[in-house]
């Protein structure tokens, strides 16, 4: 929203909500309301869409469930934006003063990220977040099987100037920043300038890459130099079936250890996308995926269920083969519910298996264990780590064992936790 506010002309006043740290003031005056939302805050979306309309206010919603689903957002929007909204948004809001707004806007082209104006950030009360995030590229290459950024950005890469960036840099304040790139090792040659680039300004930053980055020295020399201390790898699953079947044999799971040992020997740290709920998982899969990244020494973990999101090939799959349990988008959360049927197991042990990966993954003595074989920017690693476990401790089926055959408890949702 920030970025679309930057592309809103300047006759037009923006106002921004964030709803984590501020409520929706639906009596406030205003002309036209824009919401973004993905695919587990759709209903809630509608719900505040209604509201507005209710009151005789025009609704556009974009974003990633819109992109997925426009037709379903069509029923609950005065106008839906499909995929990248920059190039659509001035002539819909054109539109808008003209009294001509149109169902749906969907751009030809996507943004080729040239000239790309600063995020208007400053639209942003109330939290630091967004302060020190900017991105470098968009788009990923590859095409996995459970992932929407194919469908969100058309398998385009494009990358914006790197002199912007540095320009931009410049302005964001604090020591640390985030691209929020999708894979910002797509294009090594792009990503090795940009690194030698924003080296001299000694930022501290992290981002979001695929493993076999691992293997290009120059490209991990130069990241480290440039300041990069983490990446988040989407490891998925330590399944190599697995990870055939979605789509996703670029990931190598013998090669994850050496990996791993390559990013600690130049400081950067791993941040391991974990999913479980594959076709090729039974119970097993929670414990022996616990033991191998303790035993290798992972910095941290992202710990999630299976999600597949609506107009994947992963939901299609699943919907033709009748193991879609419910259509309520709020479920489509990947932490909290289970919204198909699992291959090798019930809905209910593969929840409660993932919430016992990730206690277990974050537990005191796991968190020691692979510290002390990280050795890899300890004392934001360890902070993190803990944080973590003091947000799961008392998270979900405490006294599931992924060994005893029988559920021994129903899922309880009464708790919640981000990791
Ligand atoms: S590599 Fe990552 S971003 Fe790219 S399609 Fe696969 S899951 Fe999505």
């Amino acid at each position: 929203m920030p970025l679309l506010a930057a592309y809103t002309p300047p006759h037009w006043e923006v106002t921004h909500t964030d709803e984590i740290v501020q409520k929706v003031d639906f009596n406030k005056k205003v002309d036209l309301v824009g919401i973004t939302a993905n695919t587990a805050a759709a209903p809630h979306a509608y719900w505040i869409a209604a509201e507005y309309r209710k009151r005789g206010i025009k609704v556009v919603i974009g974003g990633p469930h819109a992109t997925l689903m426009p037709d379903e957002v069509q029923d609950h929007a005065d106008s839906v934006v499909v995929g990248e909204g920059e190039l659509v948004w001035p002539k819909l809001l054109a539109d808008f003063e003209n009294g001509c707004l149109q169902s749906i806007y969907k751009s030809c082209e996507v943004p080729d990220l040239q000239n790309m104006p600063h995020p208007r950030w400053d639209l942003i009360k109330g939290r630091t977040y967004g302060k020190g995030v900017t991105i470098a590229t968009r788009g990923c290459p590859f095409a996995c099987e459970y992932c929407t950024i194919p469908q969100m950005y058309q398998r385009k890469m494009r990358y914006r100037p790197i002199a912007d960036i540095v320009e931009e840099l410049q302005h964001m304040p604090g020591k640390a920043l985030i691209f929020w790139d999708d894979n910002i090792g797509a294009n090594k040659v792009y990503a090795k300038e940009l690194f030698k680039a924003i080296a001299p300004y000694k930022r501290w930053w992290t981002s979001q890459a695929t493993s076999e980055v691992a293997f290009d020295d120059e490209f991990m020399e130069l990241a480290a130099k440039s300041g990069c201390k983490a990446l988040f790898l989407g490891w998925e699953t330590i399944s190599q079936n697995s990870l055939n079947s979605a789509n996703k044999a670029h990931n190598q799971v013998g090669k994850y250890q050496e990996i791993i040992e390559r990013f600690h020997y130049y400081g950067i740290a791993i941040q391991a996308g974990t999913v479980f709920g594959f076709d090729h998982d039974d119970r097993s899969i929670f414990r022996s995926t616990v033991e191998f990244y303790r035993e290798i020494g992972l910095d941290s973990a992202t710990i999630s269920v299976l999600i597949p999101f609506p107009n994947t090939p992963l939901f299609r799959r699943l919907e033709a083969e009748g193991r879609i349990l419910t259509k309520d988008w709020s479920k489509y959360n990947g932490k909290k519910d289970v919204v198909f049927q699992p291959a090798l197991m019930s809905p209910e042990e593969l929840l409660m298996g993932t919430e016992w990966a990730a206690r277990q993954f974050y537990s005191i003595p796991s968190i020691i264990e692979r510290m002390w074989k990280s050795k890899t920017g300890l004392w934001w690693n360890i902070i993190r780590n803990v944080g973590y476990h003091l947000a799961l401790r008392n998270f979900g089926n405490i006294g599931f064992n992924p060994e005893e055959r029988e559920v021994i408890s129903t899922p309880s949702f009464t708790k919640e936790a981000r990791w």
